[in-house]
């Protein structure tokens, strides 16, 4: 597997053409595949990163506050990030993490944070994948933003207690259930100010229940960090 992995790191890296489109370039991809992601403006609701008329808060999140505080995301979830994000997660192109840590680097506008945590996977999934896809951006992003703070990376201080199905397979009603106690604390985090790293957001579940879990073990802030935001319909 790491072999495997190795290999296609190498290809991505020195290949000298594009990963989306093979035409030629000089970084991961060339200028016209970068143009093109769908990069994500200022007219979004601070807290839950949805479209939202002049960046006000959104009525939603003003009658029904989620648990996190804010929402930092960098791309909208559709062609081609949605290519970019599946390919780390499901076929180990690791060589992304860096593209996309820094795309979620840019975005983030203040550092107010002490720790970042990825978003865990279970002890099964981390076996079977090889690797925690949240993890591996979110150190790129820490790489870019560290020499100038103290957050720390923190991937110890949230754990996943069991395998839910995958959120993507299931109706966005059931997102919520599926994930209600899945994560835990194993130690209380008095006023700390964490930063939940993530690669896709969608019906936002995943994220409620991580802040909500980091809040109970005392957490006084939770802000999501995220690569791609999906755009509901009905929203
Ligand atoms: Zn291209
Ligand atoms: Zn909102």
């Amino acid at each position: 597997m790491l072999a495997r992995v190795g290999r296609r790191i190498g290809s991505v890296l020195f290949s000298g053409s594009c990963f989306l489109c093979r035409g030629k370039a000089e970084a991961l991809l060339c200028r016209a595949c970068d143009a093109d992601l769908p990069r994500l403006g200022p007219e979004l609701c601070p807290r839950c990163a949805l479209a939202s008329p002049a960046g006000a808060v959104c009525g939603r999140c003003l009658t029904q506050p989620p648990a996190y505080d804010a929402t930092t995301a960098a791309l909208a979830y559709r062609f081609p990030a949605d290519a970019l994000v599946q390919a780390l997660k499901f076929r180990g192109e690791l060589a992304l993490a860096p593209f996309l840590g820094d795309l979620v680097a840019k975005c983030i506008s203040s550092i107010d944070v002490d720790y970042v945590v990825p978003v865990p996977l279970s002890p099964q999934r981390l076996r079977s994948r090889g690797y925690n896809q949240a993890l591996e951006i979110a150190r790129e992003v820490l790489r870019r933003i560290a020499p100038a703070t103290a957050v720390r990376l923190a991937p110890e201080l949230c754990g996943r207690n069991r395998d839910t199905a995958a959120q993507m397979d299931l109706p966005l009603a059931e997102r919520a259930r599926n994930v209600r106690g899945a994560f835990h604390c194993p130690r209380l985090l008095a006023g700390a100010r964490v930063a939940v790293l993530d690669d896709v957001m969608t019906t936002g579940a995943t994220l409620e229940e991580m802040a909500a879990t980091l809040k109970r073990a005392g957490a006084a802030r939770v802000v999501n960090w995220v690569v791609a935001r999906t755009f509901p319909s009905h929203v």
